[in-house]
């Protein structure tokens, strides 16, 4: 029994080392792939539904791997936070979708808002609003087209968050609350916070189509985002039927495959207005 003990000790120690090694790999693979440019943005449009125009793009960044070839962020967004590279992996991010976005203008698109996703991580960094304000000046782009993209777990974690988001505000920036819907912040806190967006969780969207009878739950969400006074976007929006869904209910901006993938930029702006 003894020696049992032992090998499972063993085994489990071996694991780990494993682990912590392949984990080693990857934040070094991060590492350098931050230093060799091999991070790319995509840009998924927003879309009034009604009219089919677009209202504005979320950057969302991919990783040009060289031998693995396009990796997604769900392979690599939480390692970063876990290592603590999404903080200049964020700072990338930023500055390159201001810099796009302000590039957009400068060759005469109507100016759009961009949307950029904000991990905790970031938001923790006690220079955070003076990194904003930093980048907007560096690429000249007027605050009112930027948003950043928080999730709710973020308004329930930080104390000094009310704090954090009214600075943002004074700066002109827009904040949007990712993922609605799948976090448990109180309704009296999110009022009185200056929030101006939320985006309803795909998850909801896609319950529209396969429990036809539970649309009543994204009604909810939707009702209850107008009443606390934010604008509503939906996200994740794959079929004809749900669009209608929403926009029947006062839900007129989504988006969603069935609308648009995320694209690289030389692709996203041929679909521009
Ligand atoms: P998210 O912010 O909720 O972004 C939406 C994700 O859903 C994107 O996946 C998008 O490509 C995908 N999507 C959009 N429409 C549809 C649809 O109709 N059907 C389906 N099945 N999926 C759809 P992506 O690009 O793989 O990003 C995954 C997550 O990684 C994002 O979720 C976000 O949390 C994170 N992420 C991406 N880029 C960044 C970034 O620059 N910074 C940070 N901190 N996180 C990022
Ligand atoms: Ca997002
Ligand atoms: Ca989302
Ligand atoms: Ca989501």
């Amino acid at each position: 029994a003894k020696d049992r003990g032992k090998n499972n000790y063993q085994f489990y120690t071996n694991k780990l080392q494993e682990l912590s090694l392949w984990k080693l790999e990857i934040e070094n693979g991060l590492r350098k792939a931050l230093e060799n440019h091999q991070f790319e943005l995509h840009f998924q449009p927003q879309f009034e539904m009604e009219t089919g125009m677009i209202v504005g793009v979320e950057a969302l960044v991919r990783w040009q791997h060289p031998d693995k070839g396009l990796v997604s962020p769900a392979e690599f967004i939480s390692l970063a936070e876990e290592t603590g590279l999404i903080v200049p992996l964020g700072y990338w991010v930023l500055k390159e979708a201001c810099l796009q976005n302000k590039r957009w203008q400068n060759s005469g698109y109507n100016p759009m808002v961009i949307s950029v996703n904000v991990s905790v991580r970031q938001l923790q960094n006690e220079n955070f609003v003076e990194m904003v304000k930093d980048i907007l000046c560096q690429t000249n782009l007027d605050p009112c087209y930027l948003e950043l993209e928080i999730t709710e777990s973020m308004m329930l974690t930080q104390e000094s968050s009310t704090s954090l988001l009214k600075q943002l505000n004074e700066l002109g920036v827009s904040v949007a609350i990712d993922d609605f819907g799948t976090g448990y912040s109180s309704l009296c806190r999110l009022k009185q916070l200056p929030i101006d967006r939320i985006k309803i969780d795909k998850s909801f969207v896609d319950d529209i189509d396969h429990h036809p009878n539970q649309g009543a739950m994204v009604k909810t969400i939707i009702d209850m985002g107008h009443n606390l006074g934010f604008r509503v976007i939906a996200e994740g929006i794959e079929t004809q039927a749900q669009a209608d869904f929403l926009m029947k209910h006062e839900c007129l901006h989504g988006q969603g495959y069935y609308f648009s993938k995320p694209l690289p930029a030389v692709q996203v702006e041929k679909l521009f207005n």
